[in-house]
């Protein structure tokens, strides 16, 4: 199994959007395939349809108190597709987590000896907090999602030096597998001038796929389902698919088993 932490400490820049997109994509393409939510705003999954009151064991309990990965599954309305829901109690785990031994290496234990899918995708919430931690040191690659807004660049030197820390100490196998420009507006020259910046400064580490804003990309959560599902010949959908295939070139060496 593949796992791809999807992180940015800046809240609102298409992570939660990114995660439940490309994993339907996978999902659509066979990969047999997981999403985590670990943020307590629980976004990923009542954008997949789960309603608060009706999850059950959550991603709370897969780091607090151990409970096995296979007991906090829910399945969604996308075939191959399944989730570890958040509640809002994660939003504790941050602290009950702090005096635990190895509380950064929880979910990457939960995860090793998992045999049923080909690939998991990991929501973060805006923070570098445990929880992010956690999704790092438990990640094969990290992608990062860029909103293509003035200050994008601010705030990604600090993720990188927590990707360093992380592979200093904790998973040296750690690499960012892309950047990925989102809520791109061709007609608006500051967003164009942001992206040709941004790829000036990190090169080919930027996804050649941007992510337009696309409104149908936003009211699809209300509809509990992927953008992918809810329109999929929108914009927005379009290019998660193309992003969806440009990332599985970039894993070259992890692709599905066949
Ligand atoms: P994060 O998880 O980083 O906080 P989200 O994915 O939740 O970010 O996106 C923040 C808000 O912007 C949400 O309301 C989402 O529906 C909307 N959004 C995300 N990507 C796009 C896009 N490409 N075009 C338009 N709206 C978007
Ligand atoms: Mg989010």
């Amino acid at each position: 199994m593949i796992v791809i932490a999807v992180a940015n400490q800046k809240g609102g820049v298409g992570k939660t959007t990114s995660a439940i997109n490309l994993a339907t994509a996978f999902a659509a393409s066979g990969w047999r395939t997981l999403l985590i939510d670990l943020d307590p705003q629980g976004n990923a999954s009542s954008g997949l349809g789960l309603a608060s009151a009706s999850r059950g064991a959550s991603s709370y309990d897969l780091l607090v108190d151990e409970v096995p990965l296979s007991e906090c599954i829910a399945t969604t309305k996308i075939s191959n597709l399944q989730i570890v829901p958040a509640t809002v109690d994660l939003s504790g785990a941050e602290v009950e987590l702090v005096s635990v031994p190895g509380r950064v290496e929880r979910l990457r234990t939960s995860l090793a000896s998992v045999q049923e899918y080909d690939i998991c995708f990991v929501d973060c919430p805006p923070s570098l907090g445990l929880l992010t931690l956690n999704a790092l040191t438990a990640a094969d690659r990290l992608l990062v999602p860029l909103q293509c807004e003035f200050f994008a660049l601010e705030g990604l030197s600090q993720l990188m030096q927590t990707v360093e820390q992380v592979k200093e100490r904790f998973n040296p196998s750690l690499r960012i597998v892309g950047i990925a420009l989102t809520m791109v507006d061709r007609r608006n020259r500051l967003s164009e001038q942001v992206s040709d910046d941004v790829r000036d400064v990190l090169g080919d580490l930027v996804f050649s796929a941007v992510i337009p804003r696309n409104v149908r990309l936003a009211e699809a959560p209300s509809h509990g389902l992927p953008a992918l599902i809810y329109d999929h010949h929108c914009a927005g959908s379009i290019a998660y698919m193309t992003l969806a295939r440009e990332l599985i070139s970039r894993l070259p060496s992890l692709r599905k088993a066949a």
